[in-house]
């Protein structure tokens, strides 16, 4: 981390401000009522434009029949929450907006849209793989957040809440275009160096054995990206858009430049390309590191036990966004703390929590087009 003089917004202690939310009011059921009516609309679209808006590799996963029951009960629901809201008498233009996203959905098709066979373009939007997504880690992980909470103060929809949700879909939307070039960057650029028979050799060992290495390999890449990122000034003006929540919770890892996305996968993918490692293992270790990226931000202190010495908790990586002076540049590793231990960088501080969270410095603008703008145009970002 570059050090810059110490300020006061981004290191603030974390208040209870936000959106609150009480059973019985209308709120919670206008906000689920807008998501799973504008998820069912999206859901829609997914049937019209399957070619353009759905995730290749997720599409040959799933049977679409159970998606559209899915949809209709996501139709359902939403229904029933913006009634609901109503009898409430709370949060009306919630539950209004999302009967009004149903009425739509329904109105171009419903679930009952029929999906020809299509030609795949060069590049989709994983609009698919962001509403399963955005639904599974909500469910799961507000779910933990509120039985085993590390901060019972913070709000669910705490401030920036928006800004970080913007992140999330930004980020999981372009996964077909990530792929693209993380793959270009492999296989294009380094196809060369690929040996067919160490690849066989590889290929030859049990799954979970595989599985193994891949962590290892990918997380000992991520490992040196993040340090470099931390470690050189204009890597980390891009990398400290990450740093820069104020407050942790599963949906703040997701405030990640799109530079960093590009930066890390490709880093990441390029010696598990070059091993050539069995599909099943790569896709066991992808939907482990995304499970995990939530996992370690969420606002939760779900004790761990011993488990805490062999992968990350999130106890170790709220270290790693820590403003505290004894936290600046440690715990790097996405999966594996012994990688910190092993290169020095290691802070275990059991049993403590930090105090602050954010950038050391001048803070960080607000809004998505800005902090993707303040590593090009920032002119004090490396004094
Ligand atoms: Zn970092
Ligand atoms: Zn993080």
């Amino acid at each position: 981390m570059v050090p810059q003089a110490v300020d006061d917004e981004s290191t603030r202690p974390p208040s209870a401000d936000g959106i609150p939310l009480r059973f019985g009011e209308g709120r919670i059921s206008g906000i689920l009522s807008v998501f799973l009516g504008a998820a069912s609309l999206v859901a829609v679209l997914c049937f019209h434009f399957p070619e353009l808006l759905t995730t290749p590799e997720l599409r040959q996963a799933y049977p679409v029949e159970i998606l559209r029951d899915l949809l209709r009960l996501g139709m359902v629901l939403a229904l029933a929450f913006g009634t609901l809201t109503f009898f409430l008498g709370g949060a009306r233009r919630l539950g209004a907006t999302g009967i009004a996203l149903v009425w739509i959905a329904q109105g171009i098709g419903g679930a009952n849209v029929y999906v020809d066979d299509f030609a795949q373009p060069a590049i989709s939007f994983g609009f698919d793989y962001l509403i399963l997504a955005l639904l599974a880690n909500s469910i799961v992980f507000i779910f933990i957040e509120r039985l085993w909470p590390l901060r019972p103060e913070q709000l669910t929809l705490r401030p920036e809440w928006r800004l970080d949700l913007v992140y999330y879909g930004f980020n999981h939307v372009m996964v077909s275009f990530v792929l693209l070039v993380t793959t270009f960057f492999s296989e294009g650029l380094f196809g060369w160096a690929v040996n067919e028979s160490l690849q066989a050799a590889i290929r030859s060992q049990p799954g979970w054995l595989q599985f193994l290495e891949v962590l290892f390999v990918a997380d000992l890449t991520q490992y040196w990206g993040h340090r470099l990122m931390h470690e050189q000034p204009a890597l980390w003006n891009v990398h400290a858009v990450h740093h820069c929540p104020a407050r942790m919770d599963w949906l703040a890892g997701s405030r990640m430049h799109f530079a960093e996305v590009l930066f890390i996968r490709s880093i990441v993918i390029f010696p598990i390309f070059l091993l050539g490692f069995a599909q099943s293992a790569i896709s066991g270790y992808v939907v482990w590191v995304a499970i995990q990226a939530v996992l370690s931000h969420a606002n939760t202190s779900l004790p761990f036990g011993w488990l805490r010495h062999l992968i990350v908790t999130p106890h170790l990586h709220h270290w790693h966004h820590s403003a505290d002076p004894e936290a600046i540049d440690r715990n790097y590793a996405a999966s594996l703390p012994f990688l910190d231990r092993l290169f020095g960088t290691y802070l275990d501080n059991a049993g403590r929590w930090p105090e602050r969270y954010g950038i050391v410095g001048k803070p960080l603008p607000s809004g998505f087009l800005a902090q993707h703008l303040y590593p090009f145009i920032s002119r004090d970002r490396t004094e």
